[in-house]
């Protein structure tokens, strides 16, 4: 009996009892090679010594000082930190506690940055339909998966979805790569020409979708053409890589790869790889401005943000990724766990596209490969082959349900970037398992 409410009142979990490098352990001794860092948050993997230690350290200095009395030494480091490394024009950050309240500082940032021009009937959102934001009101809003917003839409604010660029799904027998990018973009431009371009306030997206379909990446081009057409209009563009970012995808920042610079950069999860709860916004030094020569505040705050703790941690978890060189670690392991991907099934019955970038890559399963005819959503695949890996030792995190009118079951890897050869082949070999028994 739990006096817990958990997210699956009916599900018996097992008691998570420790951590070690790759692996969780359970109460009753069982280990699981976690693939997918719970929800790509544990990027060092588990009980890490020098995080351990600074957080010891931290917790002897200093554990909280509110924001409206103080700053604190570990959140002014770890801003210079993010700053030297964020994208061009980036200039502050904004600490929150995780994922959702970033992505909600920065719908309000937004908001309040045309309030602040000058321009309050810039209200609109428009952001994609596969994709998933956070679960608060705004965000939920905001985020494309329907089963999720379905009991509140009436509490929710108003938002405008376009198609994702999905080529598995979406991109024409016939039609490059280029070609299906540029008119993926276009779906931006139409929509905000219906609303009226000064209506129109953000686009959001994640450059790499995750939770809702498995490891998308948008195809080379839509992004650059993304930037145009939120610049041409005056719309900010907000990346979301609360998932993708912080080094999963290879690049400190997913959007390096896209050649693209945002307004504003969320990020959360691999920030402090789970070691304490963080997320930021990254916002470009004209949303500081319109702030700072108008209002003088950012109209917005919790009681932990900028918390020492978790900012220590994070500092700690940055450090060991720069000093261990763990980005070329992902970029060389994401290339080999891919190429074992492919090779174990590649040609399966079931996998229609393996797909994603570093360590963080997606299959998504299919009834019939070659006609990529979903399976039916009542069989629920993609928990299926969780359950099955976790049998065998194995965390992989599935997603299913409707993506875009489109059914989908998928299954997401987002393994420590501490991974080597032996666990890529362990991990493969365990999906390979859990995957033929599911489907
Ligand atoms: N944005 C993306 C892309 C996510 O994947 C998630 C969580 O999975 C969130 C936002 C919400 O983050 P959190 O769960 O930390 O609130």
């Amino acid at each position: 009996m739990t006096h817990i409410l958990h997210r699956q009142i009916h599900a018996s979990l097992p008691v998570a009892k420790g951590g070690r490098g790759v692996e969780l352990f359970d109460e009753a001794g069982n280990a699981y090679i976690d693939a997918c860092g719970g929800a790509a948050v544990s990027c060092l993997g588990h009980g890490h010594p020098d995080v351990v230690d600074a957080l010891k350290k931290q917790a002897e200095t200093l554990a909280y000082a509110h924001t409206s009395f103080f700053t604190n030494e570990p959140a002014e480091q770890l801003a210079d930190r993010l700053i030297a490394g964020a994208p061009e024009g980036i200039s502050h950050a904004y600490f929150v506690s995780g994922g959702s309240e970033a992505n909600e500082a920065a719908l309000k940032m937004a908001r309040q940055y045309f309030v602040e021009k000058g321009e309050p009937q810039r209200r609109r959102i428009i952001a994609r339909r596969q994709s998933y934001h956070g679960n608060t009101l705004g965000t939920l809003a905001t985020g494309g998966n329907e089963w999720r917003r379905e009991p509140f839409r009436p509490l929710l604010i108003e938002t405008h979805h376009i198609d994702p660029c999905y080529a598995y799904r979406y991109q024409e027998a016939g039609e490059s790569e280029e070609a299906y990018g540029l008119r993926a973009a276009q779906a931006l431009e139409d929509r905000i020409n219906a609303l009226g371009p000064d209506t129109v306030m953000a686009f959001v997206a994640e450059p790499v979708v995750g939770a809702t379909a498995g490891a998308v990446p948008a195809v080379s081009g839509y992004f650059k053409r993304i930037r145009e057409i939120c610049d041409r209009y005056g719309v900010l563009l907000i990346l979301d890589e609360v998932m993708c970012g912080m080094g999963r995808t290879g690049t400190l920042h997913a959007c390096e790869q896209d050649g693209i610079a945002p307004d504003m950069l969320t990020i959360a999860k691999g920030l402090g790889g789970g070691y304490q709860p963080i997320g930021a916004v990254l916002l470009g030094q004209h949303i500081f401005d319109a702030f700072a020569e108008g209002s003088g505040l950012f109209q917005h705050g919790h009681t932990y943000i900028c918390h020492p703790m978790a900012c220590a941690a994070a500092l700690a978890v940055q450090d060991v990724i720069e000093r261990d060189g763990l980005l070329a670690n992902v970029r060389e392991m994401g290339a080999y766990l891919r190429e074992r991907l492919e090779a174990r099934f590649g040609n399966h019955a079931h996998v229609g596209d393996i797909r994603g970038r570093g360590l963080f890559l997606g299959l998504e399963l299919v009834a019939d490969r070659g006609a990529k005819e979903p399976f039916d959503p009542a069989r629920k695949v993609h928990a299926a082959v969780k359950k099955e890996a976790m049998k065998r030792g194995l965390m992989v995190y599935p997603s299913g349900g409707t993506i875009d009118g489109t059914r989908g079951d998928h299954v997401l890897l987002a393994p420590p970037f501490i991974i080597d050869r032996a666990v890529a082949d362990t991990i493969v070999e365990r999906l390979g398992e859990a995957v033929d028994v599911a489907t």
